[in-house]
C-alpha cells in the first residue's frame, strides 16, 4: 500500500517548494510540545521555535500560529486530575487559567525576537457563519499586515461539546482559509502518518507523501503518544482534508527537536499533503458552499477589472438587487445582464445602496467608518 501511495513523489526539492515559498504559513503547536509530563511549560523549547518564526518573518515568511497547551497548563496550576480533561467543567476552568499563562508565554518567547503575540480566540461558529468568518478573516489579515504573530486557541473556556472543534488541528486547517495561508505545518510528537501504529509494529512505516487521502483513511487511529492533546492521527487526518478541500498543502512533523519550524523547512521530513493539482481550488471551495442572496450590477469598467484580476471597488457598482448581509455570497453582473463573477460581499445590501458608484475617498464620511477594501475582495471571487 505504502509503495502505491508514494507511486511517484516529486523530489524533496518539489515536494518542500509550497512550504518554503508560503508567504503565509500557519503552525499548530501540540500540547504535548509545549507542556512538559509534569504540567510546566517548556520554555526553552518555545524560545527555539520564537527564533524560528522571526527567521521565516525576516524573510517574508508569515507564521500564524494556532497553539494548544492552555488546558495541560491551566491543570497543573489548579491541580486538577486528568490533565484537566476529566469533565467538560475541568476542562473549561483549566483552559481559563491556563490561557492567559500560555499568552504571556508565546508574547514573551517572541517579544525576545523583536515580534508581537497577538491573541486570537475563537469557536467553530466563528467559522460557520459566514458573516463571522469573514470578521476573523479580516482581523487576521490586518494583524499580519502589521507584522504581528497571531497565536490562536479554541476559545475552551466557553465553547460546550456540541460546539467545539475540539482539537486544534482542524482548527488549524480552517484558520489557514480564514489566514488565506499557503501551507499549514501541524507540528505533532508523532513525526508523521505510519502504515501502522509504530508503537506496537515494529515494521511500521512512515508515509511521506499522500497525494491520495482517501487511501490512508483506514490508518487513522488515535496515535497521539502523550495522550495531552485531544488531536491525534483521525483529527489530523481531518485537518489534511479541509485543507485539501482549500486547495492548502499540509504537513504533520515532529516538533519534539529544538528550532522545529527551520528543522522541518530544512529537512522537510514528515508526511507531506500536497494541495490537489489544479489550482483555484480554493475558489472552487470559496464557489462551491455558497448559495446567492442577491445581485450587484456593475459597469464596463469594472467588469475589465474582474477580468484582469482586480477587486470589485464601489465605484464600479451601478445597482443593487436583494437584500443581503455582509457576508454573503452575491452575484456579480456587468451591463448586458451576464453573471461574471460571485463572491463574499463586504457590505450589507443597504450600505452598497449608499456607496455605490462612489469613489473610496468620499465612501468614510458618507458610512461614518474607515471603508474596506473593496466590495468584492478579489480573494472572496470566483469569475464564471
Ligand atoms: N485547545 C486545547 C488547549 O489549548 C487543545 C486542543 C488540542 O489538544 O488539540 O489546551
Amino acid at each position: 500500500m505504502d509503495s502505491a501511495l508514494n507511486a511517484a513523489p516529486p523530489a524533496p526539492e518539489a515536494r518542500m517548494a509550497p512550504f518554503r515559498a508560503a508567504t503565509r504559513l500557519v503552525v499548530k503547536v501540540g500540547s504535548s510540545l509545549l507542556v512538559a509530563a509534569d504540567g510546566s511549560a517548556r520554555r526553552a523549547w518555545l524560545e527555539t521555535l520564537a527564533a524560528d518564526v522571526a527567521a521565516s518573518a525576516a524573510r517574508g515568511q508569515r507564521v500564524v500560529l494556532v497553539s494548544s497547551g492552555a488546558i495541560a497548563l491551566g491543570a497543573r496550576r489548579l491541580g486538577l486530575k486528568g490533565g484537566g480533561r476529566a469533565s467538560l467543567e475541568d476542562a473549561q476552568a483549566a483552559a481559563a487559567v491556563g490561557q492567559i499563562l500560555l499568552a504571556g508565554l508565546w508574547a514573551e518567547a517572541l517579544g525576545g525576537h523583536g515580534l508581537t503575540a497577538a491573541q486570537m480566540l475563537v469557536t467553530l461558529g466563528d467559522f460557520e457563519d459566514r458573516r463571522r468568518w469573514l470578521n476573523a478573516s479580516a482581523t487576521l489579515d490586518r494583524l499580519v499586515s502589521l507584522g504581528v504573530v497571531p497565536v490562536l486557541n479554541e476559545n475552551d473556556s466557553v465553547a460546550t461539546e456540541e460546539i467545539r472543534f475540539g482539537d486544534n488541528d482542524r482548527l488549524a486547517a480552517r484558520v489557514a482559509q480564514a489566514a488565506r495561508a499557503e501551507a499549514v505545518l501541524l507540528l505533532s510528537d508523532v513525526d508523521g502518518l505510519y502504515t501502522a501504529n509504530p508503537d506496537s509494529c515494529p515494521d511500521a512505516r512512515r508515509i511521506d507523501w499522500v497525494d491520495d487521502l482517501e487511501s490512508v483513511t483506514g490508518l487513522a487511529d488515535a496515535r497521539s503518544r502523550s495522550g495531552m492533546g485531544s488531536g491525534g492521527m483521525a483529527a489530523k487526518l481531518e485537518a489534511a482534508r479541509i485543507a485539501h478541500a482549500a486547495g492548502i498543502p499540509l504537513a504533520i512533523a515532529t516538533g519534539a527537536a529544538d528550532h522545529p519550524l527551520a528543522r522541518f523547512l530544512e529537512t522537510g521530513e514528515g508526511t507531506l499533503f500536497p494541495a490537489p493539482a489544479g489550482q483555484r481550488a480554493r475558489k472552487a471551495w470559496l464557489s462551491g458552499r455558497l448559495r446567492v442572496a442577491g445581485r450587484l450590477l456593475v459597469d464596463a469598467g469594472a467588469v475589465a477589472a474582474l477580468r484582469a484580476g482586480g477587486s470589485l471597488l464601489a465605484a464600479g457598482v451601478t445597482g443593487v438587487e436583494g437584500a443581503f448581509a455582509r457576508g454573503d455570497a452575491v452575484d456579480v453582473a456587468g451591463p448586458d445582464g451576464r453573471v461574471v463573477a460571485r463572491g463574499l460581499v463586504a457590505y450589507d445590501s443597504q450600505e452598497v445602496e449608499r456607496i455605490r458608484g462612489r469613489r473610496r475617498e468620499d465612501i468614510a464620511g458618507i458610512l461614518g467608518y474607515a471603508p474596506r477594501s473593496a466590495v468584492i475582495h478579489r480573494d472572496q471571487m470566483v469569475m464564471r
